[in-house]
């Protein structure tokens, strides 16, 4: 049994047989540059430890392990409720599996002493299983988490919410579905989780990225870049010492290549202080594993597309409420939404786009009804109310007295084009038949009516986006 302590000289104990010594002073709680003295000291006390360690009793163990964790308690000065917090955590370890012994005693004084040096990491949390993993991997190595999340404005989960609540059967049907995932895996593992808004000024990341689009309009690499830097600012603002994700190498096909992941790394402004504990072992090291804060081989060497070992983990850590890995939670990698995207870049100046064109693009059936107008309509309850409750400054199309689609017009529609839109829109009422729908023109000088009867599928088609 080897028992390892990371710290500056990362010293690695080999087992023997004897007593802990209890320190005979205890410490205040060491900067960084005394880490280097602290280590040697508990390192010295090691060797007997492990002895007592190696013994076959479960509560002699159990013992010593205590004994451990307060020797180094005391060496550093730091609190009881740590001393309790792990004692319990390796009892609880040690009653599920008296066999666990060596790797448990591996663990604990590396997380004790982890946790003395005060390291934060700001984590990259999505709430999937990768990142779920990736932040309960920090923590049992000791490493306090911030979790933070970007909201884009492009999140599926996001808007189907938001949705949601303008359709109250809806939203109680999808209620689990629909929670944050990144809330949740914060809430389940104890961390706290930032929600940061970058909507706004990610903008730009969408309309021109650097390093291009990936099969939709999806702009991974400047996205990733765009973010990690986020995270390096928010770092900076939390007195974290590095940042760390869910990425996989191999993983995923824009990103995750071994050349990629490092460009991003390099690009974001983060280098080494960007670590992706799930395949660290198959990485360069990063300044956490080379200043000793984490161990190299206390890392993974997860790759590829398969989930089993995340899978594994999860189960034998207890995680076992996370949402299946599905992807597509981002409106970006969308073909539909990509070609509704390329449209709008396609007939609108990029630099008079704001949020709410983009917000649009989330919403209902769009019809490029010519190069100055497009008509979008909404295909549900939920949708129709958004429409008719924060876009009432568009001119608007609805029809009178039977259920259908609420429209709103984007650009200056002439008459010809809000008659086409009220042949569409009389193909979406219901009941549809061939009966003329009267339809209400709100938004342009003063409302008006206008009845249409209902246009075939063959004759919308060409309209639609
Ligand atoms: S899928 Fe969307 S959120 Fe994810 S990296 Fe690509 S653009 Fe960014």
């Amino acid at each position: 049994m080897r028992l390892c302590v990371a710290g500056q000289d990362g010293a690695v104990v080999s087992q023997g047989c004897g007593k802990v010594e209890a320190p005979t002073r205890a410490r205040p709680f060491r900067a960084k540059p005394q880490m280097a003295q602290i280590s040697a000291q508990i390192t010295q006390i090691l060797p007997a430890f492990n002895r007592r360690a190696n013994c076959s009793s479960l509560s002699d163990r159990r013992e010593a392990i205590g004994d451990i964790c307060e020797s180094i308690c005391e060496i550093c000065g730091f609190r009881d409720f740590a001393v309790a917090l792990v004692v319990s955590e390796s009892t609880a370890l040690h009653q599920l599996c008296p066999n666990a012994a060596p790797t448990l005693t591996s663990i604990v004084p590396a997380l004790m002493f982890r946790s003395l040096m005060g390291i934060k990491a700001v984590g990259m949390i999505s709430g999937g299983l990768d990142s779920t993993i990736a932040a309960c991997l920090m923590q049992r190595l000791g490493i306090e988490v911030l979790g933070v999340n970007f909201s884009t404005g492009f999140c599926l989960t996001d808007h189907q919410r938001l949705i949601a609540n303008f359709s109250p059967a809806d939203s109680k049907r999808r209620a689990k579905k629909l929670r944050n995932e990144a809330l949740r895996a914060g809430s389940d593992l104890r961390f706290p989780v930032e929600i940061i808004d970058i909507s706004a000024e990610y903008l730009p990341v969408v309309t021109n990225p650097k390093y291009g689009y990936g099969s939709a309009m999806n702009p991974c690499i400047d996205c990733r870049i765009f973010m990690l830097s986020r995270a390096r600012k928010y770092m900076e603002e939390v007195g974290g010492s590095f940042v760390f994700t869910g990425e996989v190498l191999g993983q995923r096909p824009m990103t995750q290549h071994r050349n990629t992941l490092a460009l991003i790394a390099r690009q974001s402004g983060l280098g080494g202080l960007l670590i992706r504990p799930l395949s660290a072992k198959l990485l360069s090291p990063t300044i956490p594993e080379k200043e000793g804060w984490v161990k190299r081989n206390d890392l993974l060497d997860v790759h590829g597309r398969g989930r089993t070992t995340q899978m594994e983990l999860a189960q034998a850590w207890g995680i076992d409420d996370y949402p299946q890995p599905a992807g597509g939670c981002c409106f970006l990698t969308d073909h539909n939404f990509a070609r509704r995207l390329k449209d709008l870049l396609d007939h609108r100046p990029h630099a008079e786009l704001h949020h709410q064109d983009f917000v649009l693009l989330k919403i209902g059936r769009h019809m490029r009804l010519s190069d100055r107008t497009k008509l979008i309509l909404g295909r549900d309850q939920g949708e129709n109310e958004y429409i008719e409750r924060f876009l009432s400054a568009y001119p608007q199309i609805k029809p009178d007295s039977i259920p259908g689609p609420t429209g709103v017009f984007q650009g200056t529609p002439l008459s010809v084009d809000i008659e086409l839109a009220a042949g569409i829109a009389a193909h979406f009422t219901a009941p549809a038949s061939q009966e003329r729908v009267t339809f209400s023109i709100s938004g342009l000088n003063d409302p008006y009516t206008i009845g249409a009867h209902p246009l075939p599928p063959e004759r919308i088609e060409p309209f639609r986006l």
